[in-house]
């Protein structure tokens, strides 16, 4: 047996459970959890109503993984035991045009198919152990630390993706707008400064996430308020920030990104706060502006961020638990009290 954190029916607390331990199949790959980050998308994942609720109860919580490799299922010979390794979790059919691209996160087979990410739908890596369905999702660290490194797997990815898609507008002298500076948005500030030379605006409610903006490089922090959008607009010389990064998602905060883009800027809405963007003549954004709202990563760009990680171009500000605290960190998540990301430590 092992222990799990499971979030057993819909509207109860996450909770520390016992379950087997689980053997992997032809094709898959057993992991000993090393690390596992608590990411702000299993609190609204927890809050959908019965009706809603995708997947089956009760789930293994845990979408950023990383582990050693303890088992080989039949056929598995890409790794081998003793593997350090960190798991890819957007997990798509593997076969289509999309997924041999990597771009696996937008596999439009993958939910006909009943494939889901672990932690999000399939058993996660909160617990001792975790099955991967193909070493195809595993990237070795080579080295890296993985309480580091599980941060990255979403909370480095997710921004790493939405940044690249804006890199041409990152030009010298151009200004990046990141609205909440909590696990993801500390690594966006960081991968913002590593591959441009934007200058970085960092908003958020809170002085001690601001205050962490600034020890990872944001240039200027602000409140995120009625008065945020003038301010980066003065901050730009009228013109406003040709890329603005939402880690919230709320109707707040995406005013706050339509008043602040430029003419022909990039918003990019990552987080899953509940908030629309209208696009249109009329109110609305600037000419010209481009809006859209990614979701997680590449497998390629999981391997550019560790890759980054390793060179020390940007690091994960973590807090860690041990696994039968988790319930405990998700309670300080939902109160706001995680600066940077949250890990648990599945064997201590
Ligand atoms: P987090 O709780 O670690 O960070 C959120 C941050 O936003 C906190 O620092 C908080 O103080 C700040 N904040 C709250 N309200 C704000 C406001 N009005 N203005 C400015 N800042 C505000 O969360 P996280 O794990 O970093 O996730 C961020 C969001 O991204 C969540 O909505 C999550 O569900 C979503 N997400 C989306 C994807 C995707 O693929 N699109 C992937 C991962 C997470
Ligand atoms: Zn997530």
């Amino acid at each position: 047996m092992m222990k799990a954190v499971q979030y057993r029916t819909v509207g109860s607390a996450p909770e520390a459970v016992e379950v087997p331990v689980p053997e992997p199949g032809p094709g898959q790959v057993l992991l000993k959890v090393t690390a596992a980050g608590l990411c702000h998308s299993d609190l609204a994942v927890m809050s959908w109503p019965a009706e809603q609720f995708p997947y089956p109860l009760p789930l293994t919580l845990g979408h950023e993984g990383v582990g050693t490799v303890a088992a080989l299922g039949s056929g598995v010979t890409e790794v081998a035991e003793g593997d350090e390794v960190a798991v890819y979790g957007p997990w798509g059919c593997g076969r289509c045009r999309i997924c041999a691209e990597g771009r696996e996160n937008y596999c439009p087979h993958a939910a006909g198919l009943g494939i889901m990410p672990p932690g999000l739908g399939s058993p996660g890596a909160l617990a001792e152990y975790m099955l991967v369905d193909s070493p195809r999702h595993l990237v070795p660290l080579n080295g890296l630390d993985p309480v580091q490194a599980a941060p990255l797997t979403d909370a480095g990815l997710t921004p790493y993706h939405a940044i690249r898609t804006s890199l041409p507008k990152l030009v010298p002298g151009s200004t990046a707008v990141v609205i909440g500076v909590g696990g993801l948005g500390h690594l966006a500030v960081q991968l913002l400064r590593a591959l441009t030379s934007a200058r970085v605006v960092a908003l958020d409610v809170s002085k001690e996430k601001l205050e962490l903006a600034r020890s990872v490089g944001a240039h200027e922090t602000l409140l995120s308020n009625g008065e945020a959008a003038a301010r980066v607009r003065e901050l730009t010389g009228g013109t406003g920030a040709e890329v603005v990064l939402d880690f919230v998602g709320a109707e707040a905060t995406l005013a706050v990104a339509a008043a602040s883009v430029a003419v022909a800027g990039d918003v990019t809405v990552v987080g899953i706060g509940g908030g629309t963007l209208a696009i249109g003549f009329g109110g609305g954004v600037p000419f010209g502006v481009s809006a859209s709202a990614p979701y997680w990563g590449s497998r390629v760009e999981l391997i550019d961020v560790v890759g980054l990680a390793r060179e020390g171009l940007v690091s994960s500000h973590v807090e860690t638990f041990s696994i039968v605290e988790a319930p405990l960190a998700y309670e300080r998540l939902h109160a706001g009290e995680i600066n940077g990301r949250a890990v648990v430590l599945p064997h201590g």
